[in-house]
Order: C-alpha cells, then sequence, then structure tokens
C-alpha cells in the first residue's frame, strides 16, 4: 500500500535529499523498483527515469561511496517533510530505491 514517489517536485530539486539546489546528474538507467507490501504482497514503490539529479553533498556521497550516509540523509528529508510517516517505513523504501540506483547507475562519470 505504502507508494513513495521518486519525484513529486514541480522544480528541480536532489533526487537524493530534495534541496533545491541540484547541481550535478548522476547517470543512471530508468528502472522501477517493487517491495513487498504489508500483507507480504508485492507493491509498486517508484520509477525513475533516466539520471538522478544530486545536490553538492550527496554528488559527493555518490562519489565516495557513502550509501549509509547517503540514506540517512534522504530518510532524514523525507522524514522532516512528512513527520507523521514512520521512519522504518521510509527507510525500508529508501534502501530499496538506493539499492536500485546502486544497482542502475552507470559505472564511471565521464567528466570526474
Ligand atoms: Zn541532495
Amino acid at each position: 500500500m505504502a507508494e513513495y514517489e521518486v519525484r513529486v517536485a514541480p522544480h528541480p530539486v536532489c533526487d537524493f535529499c530534495s534541496s533545491a539546489e541540484p547541481r550535478y546528474l548522476e547517470d543512471c538507467e530508468t528502472f522501477e523498483v517493487v517491495g513487498l507490501n504489508d500483507a507480504g504482497g508485492m507493491a509498486y514503490i517508484g520509477k525513475s527515469d533516466n539520471d538522478w539529479a544530486a545536490c553538492e553533498v550527496c554528488h559527493q556521497l555518490v562519489q565516495g561511496k557513502k550509501w549509509r550516509q547517503l540514506e540517512r540523509r534522504a530518510v532524514d528529508a523525507i522524514q522532516r517533510k512528512y513527520p507523521t510517516m514512520p521512519r522504518n517505513r521510509v527507510q525500508h523504501g529508501v534502501q530499496l530505491i538506493h539499492g536500485a540506483f546502486r544497482t542502475h547507475k552507470r559505472v564511471e562519470d565521464l567528466n570526474p
């Protein structure tokens, strides 16, 4: 039942932490994320189209492969926006989506 939209903002934001000033694009294939719902069935979580916008901080975390910090930053950002959403549920969604991002991320940036 839980659905997380990967992109909801009308103006460009960081796809990891939703900050308003994305400066980089992380090269990534299009993918869809499916997880388990509360009843143990499959639930559609979200779709990601192509590259992910990233702010300076998230870009550095991606470059440094600091996935746990990136995850915490994303979870914190979602919780600021939706304070009543249970943290474990937010974390689960972020783990699924970031896991898929890591799988579908194209290997190396062309402009380091
Ligand atoms: Zn960010």
